[in-house]
């Protein structure tokens, strides 16, 4: 089923609202005010009851509410929701709510309006670049469906490379608690961007990391993802390694399956042993979802044959379900198809 919704407006630019209330010499803590309605799901100024009518009107004049255009929606037959928006200069970007029967409501946000690291399987990676999103436009996707319903959780695993753009993740990540996300609930999911992993070792909010490896040697892992190429396995998996100690948590290893191309035995086998000796690992073998790329995914005897094999060499693995199939909400299917 697929449901399209007419162009409205979400959020408010943060750094603009603290300028124009500094610009009219308001209290320092007016900022925090506006914010904590916005986090809570207030959708104008209007509800704003606490702030002076004189500042909500002159708010709704001075300031959209708004960094972010809600173009349309897509709703798949799971309760999977997915959004697709244009920032103000033009930018596509989308981002998904994955509704679960237990009550979590996980939210998948994008860093980047499309990628530059054109992994090959990646539907993101085949778009154009267009340019990181703010603060504000990361936590706009967020509210977006905050208005609607409670969220719990999110995974920086949309559009983008997300180390690409930590400054602006990290402050995102910082104001997600307010509207219900807390930091144990976030995770941060990177191809192996290393410079980034090595920063969230020793700053930022506790939140738990998610390493796509999809390979366990480095030429097939350069050619389905060009990033290899500069920031080779080992010295991947050490960063992570040092993550892992520092942080005292797990790293989730996301391992798309491929059909014909990742998946055999002795690849099972070669990640186990990559992985294995560290015990810092929990891999996630990810149905794959069509793309225009040309791959195939994996067989379901195929996946569980290899979890089985991970599983013997002492590697703990899970199945990821798959959600959003049918409306390319799925893992590596965001590619903002209007
Ligand atoms: S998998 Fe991630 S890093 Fe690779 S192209 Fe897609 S969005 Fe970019």
């Amino acid at each position: 089923m697929i449901r399209r919704i007419g162009a409205i407006l979400n959020n408010v630019d943060l750094e603009e609202l603290r300028n124009l209330l500094a610009a009219r010499g308001e209290p320092g803590f007016r900022a925090g005010q506006v914010w904590e309605w916005i986090a809570r799901g207030a959708s104008s100024y209007e509800e704003m009851t606490n702030l002076p009518e004189e500042l909500r009107v002159a708010l709704g004049a001075d300031l959209p509410f708004s960094t972010l255009a809600f173009e349309h929606d897509s709703l798949a037959s799971d309760g999977t929701e997915k959004a697709l928006f244009m920032t103000h200069d033009g930018r596509p970007l989308e981002s998904v709510l994955m509704r679960y029967r237990d009550g979590r409501r996980s939210l998948c946000l994008s860093s980047q309006s499309g990628c530059p690291l054109t992994c090959k399987f990646c539907a993101t990676g085949q778009m154009k670049f267009g340019r990181n999103l703010t603060e504000s436009e990361i936590l706009d996707q967020a509210l977006h469906f905050r208005r609607r319903e409670d969220v719990n959780h999110a995974v920086f695993m949309g559009m983008g490379e997300p180390l690409l753009n930590l400054d602006n993740v990290l402050a995102a990540c910082e104001r997600l608690p307010d509207m219900g996300i807390s930091h144990r609930h976030t995770a941060i999911s990177t191809v192996g961007w290393i410079p980034g992993i090595e920063r969230l070792t020793v700053e930022g909010p506790p939140v738990a990391l998610a390493l796509s490896l999809h390979a366990a040697d480095d030429a097939l892992r350069s050619e389905i993802m060009p990033v290899n190429e500069r920031y080779p396995l080992q010295d991947v998996l050490q960063a992570c390694v040092a993550w892992h100690e520092a942080r005292n948590r797990p790293v989730f290893v996301e391992y798309l399956m491929l059909g014909g191309v990742n998946d055999r035995y002795e690849q099972a086998v070669a990640l186990a042993a990559a992985l294995h000796p560290w015990q810092a690992f929990k891999v996630n073998l990810i149905p794959y979802n069509p793309t225009d790329a040309p791959y195939e995914g994996s067989t379901r005897e195929a996946i569980a044959a290899f979890k089985a094999v991970l599983e013997e060499h002492g590697t703990r693995a899970t199945i990821r379900l798959t959600r959003g199939r049918e409306i390319d909400a799925a893992c590596g299917q965001l590619a903002t198809k209007i």
